[in-house]
């Protein structure tokens, strides 16, 4: 019953301490920040900036052991080379939520494959188990604007919308009571005045000819009754 929630320091509602902000200072003046081209401040700004698409998660899933996943359904991924200075990376939420974090100032970073992703030595940025962010996921994070320009960019964003056109359609199928009243009354008043206009010529001659049959029939019926009399007539 008293089963701590294992909340990482990425995972929506964690509570930063005294001591996580004072460490974040002293991690945040470090000078790895900073610097050109090819420092490592640049290259952790790249990796963030890409973190932000989707190639970026779908490649990861499709690489063995580069992507983490916290108790509460973060995935996050460690900049290739930050272990070597600290644990910097990028996480995405299970609402899509995307974010970055620098520094072994953000901690914990529980992962339910490998344990502690930030206590493990430094170079092993990759997990011990295999993880890869589910279809439902991965169509919430934006595309990345500057490609979809290759044909196998374009057949696999028309792969995605096929799958989150199903998706949605699963989840319309499981709630259809507000949806399935309307369409019936609208469509059918609409069509019947449109057939009844065609039809309406044929009614006065389809009244007319039941009106002479009707009259007809009704003569007959005076003619057979008079043969009957007269038959009856005949007989005496
Ligand atoms: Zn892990």
């Amino acid at each position: 019953m008293t089963k701590k929630i294992m909340r990482s320091a990425i995972d929506a509602g964690f509570r930063w301490s005294a001591a996580h902000r004072i460490l974040r200072e002293v991690v945040e003046r470090e000078r790895h920040w900073s610097g050109g081209m090819f420092s490592y401040g640049y290259a952790v700004n790249m990796f963030a900036n890409a973190a932000k698409y989707r190639d970026f998660w779908e490649r990861r899933s499709f690489s063995h052991s580069s992507v983490h996943l916290t108790p509460l359904g973060t995935y996050f991924a460690f900049q290739g080379n930050s272990g070597r200075v600290d644990w910097t990376g990028a996480y995405v939420r299970e609402d899509g939520t995307i974010g970055r974090f620098q520094g072994r100032h953000n901690y914990p970073l529980y992962c339910v494959g490998c344990g502690r992703a930030d206590l493990r030595v430094a170079d092993e940025f990759m997990c011990t188990a295999e993880f890869s962010l589910p279809a439902t996921l991965l169509i919430k994070i934006p595309l990345n604007p500057g490609g979809g320009h290759q044909p196998t960019e374009r057949r696999a964003e028309a792969a995605w919308r096929e799958k989150a056109r199903l998706l949605e359609q699963e989840h319309a199928a499981k709630a259809p009571p507000i949806v399935e009243p309307p369409p019936p009354p609208a469509p059918a008043p609409r069509p019947q005045p449109v057939h009844e206009r065609p039809v309406k010529p044929r009614g006065p001659v389809e009244a007319l000819l039941i009106s002479v049959l009707s009259s007809l029939w009704g003569t007959f019926k005076f003619l057979l009754l008079i043969a009957l009399i007269g038959l009856a007539a005949g007989r005496k």
